[in-house]
């Protein structure tokens, strides 16, 4: 059985097959956070879902090299480094260390490559300079280089390949210089944009003169560069479908003339009384805001993988109190499994690691996986009371259990790791108590217990335990 995926270029569910030629290594992009503040866990069912992705065709044997970019400019991040008076790699680096921290805390394996966009410029002056000299990008009167639609159609390229667009509402030549825009909003979008005063000095030189790019251009150029002209997977919420992706679309196989991505994948938004949680309507959590409430990062990380990654759901604290319950049951169940195997061995136990493949196969069907799960617990469950689990079938379901936990990866409480973030943090905190600056100790533990980790004194030194 190969796994089958929803592609957005087709609207379907296909059997996922690499473009390598060995059949195992496969290349998958993630668009990343754009870093002008902290990410709310909206954002973070997006970076999830990524990891789930990955983790499951790791889990299938396949080789995968994650990139996930971090956007360091756009428009957002420069009008937020005017208003904070600050420099744009101090205003950016800030929220780029929250973000890694966060996606530790939620147990996400960290990509294989994190490319800033502000260290491939030269990536994406060159892309730009290709797209000039095919005749699809010009030059604006104001300096700026747009992308033109029109050229691009024109080449026999297809504008609009992961959603309909109305092509009739759009006039030739209409520019639209802002990164974000709709639908119907539907125009020659900027590659690079000249700039101007409110940039202040946030600029580099081009052939075109100063200026900075689109946020459009820095993906394609960052997701070429690391993972080939044409590959396997690339990942983002459904809200970047259009304009983001159509237009890396564009920009990719306008200048290169070949396909960009064989498998385009949209999870769906996380809501908040039915509308999509956003910064701008306010609605939502940061996981600080939920750690500080006492949640743990892997409750957290549960919550958002309980539904399958294509349906939108409502974020609800009762939902959160839901997961602390569900991952006790996990947990109660592996700790009787561990007492019962004790020094036992033996292999993994095939009939749970069936029928959850079988499940996650059918376009990760995470739901019909968690049923097999807990059906799995209530099994465990009834035949340790009863007496009838053997220390080797006990074994044998720990291990089962190991691989299934590689793709959901939410580990065991009793095992549950510190991020490194976190372990620097309890370091900084003895340094502070060996050099008696107790007011710094504290302000640290303070710090690792909003983080949801409390700070342990053992006769081994201090160790981190999850609250
Ligand atoms: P940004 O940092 O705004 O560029 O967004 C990072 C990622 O979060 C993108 O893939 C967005 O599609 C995704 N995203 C934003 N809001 C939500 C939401 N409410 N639910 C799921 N994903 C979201
Ligand atoms: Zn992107």
């Amino acid at each position: 059985m190969a796994v089958r995926l929803f592609n957005t270029l087709t609207r379907s569910a296909q059997p996922f097959a690499p473009l390598d030629s060995d059949g195992k290594t496969v290349g998958m992009y993630c668009c990343g956070p754009t870093v002008h503040d902290f990410a709310h866990i909206g954002n973070f069912r997006t970076f999830v879902f990524a990891d789930l992705v990955r983790r499951y065709l790791e889990f299938r044997g396949y080789a995968v090299r994650h990139v996930m970019n971090i956007t360091d400019v756009e428009d957002k991040i420069i009008r937020r480094v005017r208003e904070a008076g600050t420099t744009l790699r101090e205003f950016t680096g800030r929220y780029e260390a929250a973000f890694l921290q966060d996606f530790d805390t939620l147990l996400c394996l960290r990509p294989h490559a994190t490319p800033r966009a502000t260290e491939f410029i030269a990536e994406m002056i060159e892309l730009i300079a290709r797209l000039i000299e095919r005749g699809i990008a010009y030059r604006a009167p104001d300096g700026s280089v747009y992308f033109s639609i029109d050229k691009y159609r024109g080449c026999g390229c297809k504008y609009g390949q992961l959603v309909k667009l109305n092509f009739d509402a759009m006039r030739v030549g209409d520019r639209v210089a802002s990164d974000e825009y709709e639908k119907e909003s539907l125009a020659d979008f900027a590659l690079w944009k000249a700039r101007v005063p409110e940039d202040g000095d946030i600029a580099w030189p081009s052939p075109w003169g100063e200026g900075r790019p689109g946020w459009h251009i820095e993906c394609s150029a960052m997701s070429m560069k690391l993972l080939g002209e044409s590959f396997d997977l690339h990942l983002g919420g459904e809200d970047l479908a259009f304009p983001h992706h159509e237009d890396e679309i564009a920009q990719s196989e306008g200048a290169t003339g070949r396909p960009f991505v064989r498998h385009w994948m949209h999870g769906a938004h996380l809501l908040v009384e039915g509308k999509k949680m956003s910064k701008s309507l306010g609605n939502y959590f940061t996981l600080r805001d939920l750690l500080a409430k006492g949640c743990t990062g892997r409750e957290i990380r549960y919550l958002l993988i309980t539904s399958h990654y294509r349906e939108s759901f409502n974020f609800t604290l009762d939902g959160l109190a839901g997961a602390r319950t569900a991952l006790a049951r996990i947990d109660e169940c592996l700790a009787k499994l561990r007492e019962t195997a004790a020094a036992a061995h033996a292999p993994a136990n095939a009939a749970l690691l069936e029928q959850f493949t079988a499940a996650l196969d059918e376009d990760l069907n995470i739901s019909a996986a968690w049923a097999v799960i807990f059906d799995w617990v209530r099994d465990c469950n009834r035949a340790i009371a009863t007496g009838q689990l053997t220390p080797v079938a006990a074994a044998a379901a720990l291990g089962a259990w190991e691989r299934v936990d590689s793709v959901i990866g939410i580990g065991n409480k009793a095992e549950a790791e510190a991020p490194a973030g976190l372990l620097a943090l309890l370091e900084e905190r003895n340094a502070a108590r060996k050099a008696k600056d107790f007011k710094r100790a504290d302000v640290l533990r303070d710090e690792l217990k909003s983080q949801g980790w409390a700070i342990e004194d053992t006769p081994k030194g201090a160790r981190l335990k999850p609250l």
